[in-house]
């Protein structure tokens, strides 16, 4: 979702062709992964890279003979294409494929991409080119005008505009780095000690390793004695789910607490790890000319999975000093709507006001229903607690039966819902097509093409939904191609694909539980944008649009997973038929609604961190810890609990860097065309149209606040110091924060 510094794809090869946009093109023939002819076997990926090279070789070449200003964006767009393409391709592969040696080639053909990506991000031809071109703007469309704009932003911020001087053993000293980091984290994610065994309540205990220890005399009246005297104990690793699981199901108030701490100072060797990145930082300060670091920052896989938090922002720091702006937060924000960390800051001030009299309502339960549970004056609220007495209270004032609700959402029944959704809103009919030999890569994978009686295919979307061994554990959207116009015959078709894990032995046998409807139906709304999206260039083709209106879709999406008018239409029970009784919709709606100005403060305090983290150099970890403590004691009534360092895990702060407010932007944004347009009848066609011929077709060719000024009207967005400021009160009186 990130949108790539020019992300230039670019093999020429000529299979965008065979995707002619035309009711009477030809299905396609692929023989090999995802159709392209050199995927037949893994060492294909080498083929494809030496394709894409050479052909975007030939274009740089014609770009640096200055062509015409459309033709060099042209031109550079068929770059980005190319790359792109197989980058993509890769990407999806490295997460999905079952056989170790395609994987092993797509990380190679990643790193091979991604250094030539640092030869086109520095080559001054292709930014004289643009420059030239932006100048005769003039000759340009609007879109090839503001590409060739996003262009020269995009290369800027790669500092192709300083002095060269490029440190190569910098890149790979922290690419060493981001490994390490990793290591850490997968190989520690803690662990607690429990004794005896029957402080774990039966039903976590699947998620424990059986421990034993001798056995002291007082422990040995208790149950857990074998016949050697031994005691049995339980070890849970506090990885994110196990803890999530102990933390809401455990009554031992003492093993929650034991878990909470433990789970929130791990890994404890990358603190070390992270001091030395800190001093290398000034090392690498030292050093004069330019670092050139966006090859690395650019790879979604390594920011995804190097969750080291602090040694990116140190890096991100490093680097943007020697860019000249004033901090990270600063160099992110700048093309974005929000455009400077002052207004995102405004933004979330509000947000937190806005929050705060409901959150503290709320707290105040939570403490209320402590108290009389355990049947003590208990002056305060642990944070360990919050997660046990929230789902006691979900479950007891909804008496929700997860599993009830599940037998609802067979995976084929939810696949037959976002074709409901697909149909209904805007006319067009998602059909299974059969896969060419080669180009799929699990048999769990569906193709489906997406056809509209009058316009042919639009485009086509891969489904890889169940759970397998060794498939990383996602849930996503990942484009193979972009759409982008050829010709004025031909567009070259999108091609996406979405990528979960639920589980089950057989499709029929997933019953997913009601957040994954929700969260197949987010990764649905990014890939329909990118399905529909019609640019004539592929760099804004779909879900390529500023990274904080990019969640908007997927977020609109989310709320037709709560509708009962639109869950009668698919959720049947796997065994009667019968549809999701309206009761039961209302139960799940009334659970969700219990605790969501929580939720939403603590979305708001994740935002306030990143941003935090990302607008000055924290001086050292103490100085991170503490910044962090003290947003959690200014934004929430949560308490900071002393030792603890969570953010090392919040694996978005590396995604997103100081992006992470674009979620509550696209929660904003939602709200407010939910409720103009989809409120009153959610499956309307007209206005399922209008969100298509407004919105999602003009992925990012459109500045965003006049694609929603067409849609919604003007209220919702304000201007503010420059920046763009998303109206808040729809969300505010959807959540009912204003009674
Ligand atoms: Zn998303």
């Amino acid at each position: 979702m990130l949108r790539a510094l020019i992300r230039t794809p670019a093999a020429y090869f000529s299979y965008g062709r065979r995707f002619v946009h035309s009711s009477t093109a030809p299905l396609i023939k692929g023989t090999g992964l995802y159709g392209f002819d050199h995927l037949k076997t893994p060492k294909g990926f080498q083929r494809m890279v030496d394709d894409a090279i050479e052909r975007s070789n030939e274009l740089v070449n014609h770009i640096a003979g200055m062509p015409s200003a459309p033709e060099i964006v042209k031109a550079m767009d068929e770059i980005s294409d190319t790359v792109c393409t197989v980058i993509d391709s890769a990407e999806l592969c490295r997460h999905t494929h079952p056989d170790r040696e395609f994987v092993e080639e797509a990380s190679k053909a990643s790193l091979r991409l991604n250094e030539y990506l640092h030869y086109l991000n520095s080559n001054p031809s292709l930014y004289h080119a643009i420059i030239r071109a932006e100048k005769n703007h003039h000759m340009l469309t609007e879109e090839a005008a503001r590409a060739v704009h996003h262009l020269r932003i995009d290369l800027e911020k790669g500092g192709i505009h300083l002095s060269p001087g490029a440190d190569p053993s910098l890149t790979a000293r922290i690419s060493s780095s981001f490994c390490l980091f990793n290591e850490n984290i997968l190989s520690d994610p803690g662990h607690v000690d429990i004794f005896p065994a029957s402080r774990i309540p039966k039903k976590l205990h699947h998620l424990t390793k059986p421990i034993y220890r001798a056995s002291s005399l007082a422990s040995k009246r208790s149950t857990g004695l074998d016949s050697n005297l031994k005691e049995r104990g339980l070890r849970v690793m506090t990885e994110p789910n196990t803890l999530c699981s102990i933390l809401q199901l455990t009554s031992d108030a003492e093993v929650r607490r034991l878990a909470y701490i433990r789970g929130n100072s791990a890994p404890r060797a990358n603190l070390v790890v992270l001091d030395k990145l800190l001093s290398a930082r000034n090392e690498f300060s030292e050093k004069q000319g330019l670092v050139r670091l966006e090859p690395l920052l650019s790879d979604r896989y390594a920011r995804k999975t190097v969750t080291n938090t602090i040694s990116i922002i140190l890096l991100y720091d490093h680097y943007v000093q020697i860019m000249g702006y004033k901090s990270y937060a600063e160099f992110a924000l700048k093309e974005n709507m929000a455009s400077s960390p002052e207004v995102v800051l405004s933004f979330l001030r509000d947000m937190s006001e806005m929050v705060r009299p409901k959150a503290e309502e709320e707290f105040k339960k939570i403490l209320d229903f402590k108290r009389a549970e355990t049947g003590q004056s208990v002056k305060d609220l642990e944070p360990w607690d919050e997660p046990y007495f929230t789902r006691m209270m979900k479950s007891s004032a909804h008496n929700l039966d997860f599993s009830v609700v599940a037998s609802y959402f067979s995976l084929p029944q939810c696949i037959e819902g976002l074709k409901v959704l697909a149909g209904s809103l805007f006319g067009v009919k998602f059909r299974e097509i059969p896969l060419g030999p080669g180009e799929s890569w699990h048999p769990d994978v569906l193709k489906l093409s997406l056809h509209h009686p009058d316009e042919g295919d639009l485009g086509y979307l891969y489904l890889d939904l169940k759970s397998r061994k060794d498939k990383h554990p996602i849930c996503a959207h990942f484009a193979i191609k972009g759409g982008r116009k050829i010709s004025d015959t031909e567009y070259q078709l999108p091609i996406v694909a979405l990528v979960c894990n639920f589980s089950g032995s057989t499709s029929h046998s997933v019953h997913l539980q009601h957040s994954d409807v929700e969260t197949l139906f987010h990764e649905f709304g990014h890939a329909l944008h990118s399905l529909l999206s019609r640019t004539d260039y592929q760099h804004f083709s779909g879900t390529r649009v500023v990274l904080d209106f990019a969640e908007t879709p997927s977020n609109l999406f989310e709320y037709y997973a709560w509708d009962y008018r639109v869950l009668r239409t698919f959720a049947k029970h796997y065994s009667t038929g019968d549809p999701i009784p309206e009761n039961l919709v209302k139960s799940l709606q009334g659970a969700k609604n219990m605790f969501a100005a929580t939720e939403l403060q603590r979305q708001v305090f994740y935002a306030l961190i990143d941003q935090a983290l990302h607008a000055s150099q924290p001086s050292s970890v103490e100085d991170t810890i503490s910044i962090v403590a003290d947003l959690k004691r200014e934004h929430t009534s949560g308490k900071h609990v002393e030792g603890t360092h969570w953010h090392t895990r919040f694996s978005h702060l590396v995604t997103y860097g100081a992006g992470y407010y674009s979620y509550l932007y696209a929660k904003c944004f939602a709200a407010t065309i939910w409720k103009k347009m989809f409120h009153q009848d959610p499956l309307s066609l007209a206005a399922g149209n209008a969100l298509r011929s407004k919105f999602l077709q003009h992925g990012g060719a459109k500045d965003p606040t006049i694609i929603l000024n067409d849609l919604v009207g003007n209220r919702v967005v304000r201007n503010q110091s420059g920046g763009i400021i998303p109206d808040i009160t729809s969300l505010g009186e959807e959540m009912k924060l204003f009674d």
